[in-house]
């Protein structure tokens, strides 16, 4: 049978874009459908404007800390409306990028909401294409539990568009997003509270990252509820929220911000016409070669709920369009040692196993560790430490994994992971001559365990 396309691709978010170009740059006649924002939430409401809202974020404690370097500044005043509208700027800016890479590599951009009549046809703007192929890319959204007075709080979603900083938040959850934005809202002024259901926040990082964070995070003044759940949200007369928590304590805030969790974006896909099977958790199953269990449709990406990371769902994109269209260079996508960093103040940056995990997996393990205060900080007041710290398997000497809390944590730990990835051993980080002054040296200068 002659299909309209070779391959068709529902969202051009980070795997759906990747997958599409790389296709059509194999010959393959490609068309991807969007209904929402080209390059999808990394780009509009993930990591870009994240990362650029926590720059902002950390000129307050380069301002305070000038003064130790003899500068002094009148009084610093912060404007959201003008980072929001910069923001907003920059993000158009990627968006017509993302238009012109999709065109520019031959793809047919659909922009409208695609649903699945079958196992080769899809619906966008009442017109109906036809593929060999299907690609469901379509990312996820967030999920804000069903508690009375839900509808008063925001997701990730709404605070990059909020029309003024709220002057006091409560931020919900222990993930990523929720740490990430409590340290944007603290740093741009808001008097703000993180809540956690658990302990200690952080769930699946290194234990000693995690308090390292909770240490720091409190020592900057930003407020941590642990064993803290809300029970119901009201709102005041005056507009303001009154929160209720599990244990009885009301608490009063002007936001309340939900990070709870992402689920996968499935609404109105038409699955249901297809043999598309979910797994226990709801996101799309899919084989290692990322084929639903309808053979015509693949899915990757946030939607199959693997790894949630942009660079996971770039490389599985990739892997998709070299399968299909250009098998002999096929790899299938590596899962072990996925450096990530979290863009809290200070930042973590991550690869490799926890300490935790190494000795579960029954490794004899050697753990190295340092703090310190970082050189930047000793003309200042501020006591910040950085925490650095290796696991290595004590038998074959390798390196199982590098942890961090501190400065550009993320950018060192994306050189790291190449070493881990090559099977660097304690040895090798020894032998390596460090870099100096920097922090990142202390990771080719630990010399004596502080655990075995
Ligand atoms: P998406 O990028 O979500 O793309 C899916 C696209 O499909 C969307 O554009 C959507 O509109 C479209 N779509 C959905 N349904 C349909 C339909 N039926 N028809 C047509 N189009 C449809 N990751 C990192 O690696 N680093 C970070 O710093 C980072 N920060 C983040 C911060 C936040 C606040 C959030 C929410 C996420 C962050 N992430 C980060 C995660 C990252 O954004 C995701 O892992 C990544 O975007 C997933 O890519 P994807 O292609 O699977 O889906
Ligand atoms: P995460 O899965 O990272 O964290 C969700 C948090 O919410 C956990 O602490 C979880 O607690 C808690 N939680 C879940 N359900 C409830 C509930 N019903 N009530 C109270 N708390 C609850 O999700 P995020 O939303 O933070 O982020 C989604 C994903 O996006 C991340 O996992 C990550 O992959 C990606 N991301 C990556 C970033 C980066 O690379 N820097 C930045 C932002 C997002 P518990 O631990 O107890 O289950």
């Amino acid at each position: 049978m002659a299909y309209d396309f070779d391959l068709y691709v529902i969202g051009a978010g980070s795997g759906g874009v990747r997958c599409a170009r790389f296709a059509a740059g194999f010959g393959a006649k490609v068309a991807v459908a969007e209904s929402r924002y080209l390059g999808g939430t990394c780009v509009n409401v993930g990591c870009v404007p994240k990362k650029l809202l926590v720059y902002g974020a950390h000129f307050a404690e380069d301002f305070e800390q000038s003064a130790g370097f003899g500068w002094s500044l009148g009084e610093a005043n912060f404007d959201w409306a003008t980072l929001i509208a910069n923001k907003d700027r920059e993000i158009n800016r990627l968006n017509g990028i993302y238009r012109n890479l999709l065109v520019n590599s031959g793809v047919t951009l659909h922009e409208g909401h695609a649903r699945l009549i079958d196992a080769h046809q899809v619906e966008v703007n009442g017109q109906r294409y036809t593929a060999k192929h299907i690609l469901i890319a379509t990312g996820g959204w967030p999920q804000i539990p069903d508690i009375p007075g839900r509808e008063h709080a925001i997701s990730s979603n709404e605070a990059f568009f909020l029309k003024a900083l709220p002057k006091r938040v409560l931020v919900v959850g222990g993930g990523y997003i929720a740490v990430e934005f409590a340290g944007i809202f603290h740093g741009l002024g808001a008097d703000t509270q993180l809540l956690y259901r658990g302990d200690l926040f952080l769930r699946g990082f290194d234990g000693a990252v995690r308090k390292h964070l909770q240490e720091e995070l409190t020592k900057r003044g930003l407020g941590l509820q642990f064993n803290a759940d809300i029970e119901r949200i009201d709102k005041q007369a005056d507009g303001s929220l009154e929160v209720t928590l599990k244990d009885g304590r009301k608490l009063v805030a002007d936001c309340v911000f939900y990070a709870t969790g992402r689920r996968p974006m499935l609404d109105n896909l038409g699955l249901e016409n297809t043999g598309v099977k979910l797994d226990k958790r709801g996101f799309i199953e899919v084989d290692e070669q990322y084929q639903s269990s309808e053979p015509s449709i693949l899915a990757i990406g946030d939607v199959i709920g693997r790894v949630q990371l942009t660079p996971v769902a770039l490389a599985e994109g990739m892997a998709v369009a070299r399968r299909l269209f250009k098998p002999e260079q096929y790899r299938p996508v590596d899962y072990q040692m996925i450096p990530t960093a979290v863009f809290s103040l200070p930042n973590i940056g991550t690869v490799g196993l926890t300490e935790e995990q190494a000795r579960e997996a029954g490794h004899k393990v050697q753990i190295f560790e340092s703090r310190f205060r970082p050189m930047k900080l000793t003309l200042t007041d501020c006591q910040e430490r950085t925490l650095m710290k290796l696991v290595v398997d004590a038998d074959s000497d390798k390196v199982l994994g590098c942890h961090m809390v501190g400065p550009d944590a993320g950018e060192i730990v994306q050189g790291l992971a190449i070493a881990l990835k090559a099977g660097a051993t304690k040895r090798d980080f020894d032998e390596t001559i460090g870099v100096h002054p920097t922090a990142a040296e202390e990771f080719v200068t630990m010399r004596t365990p502080v655990a075995g």
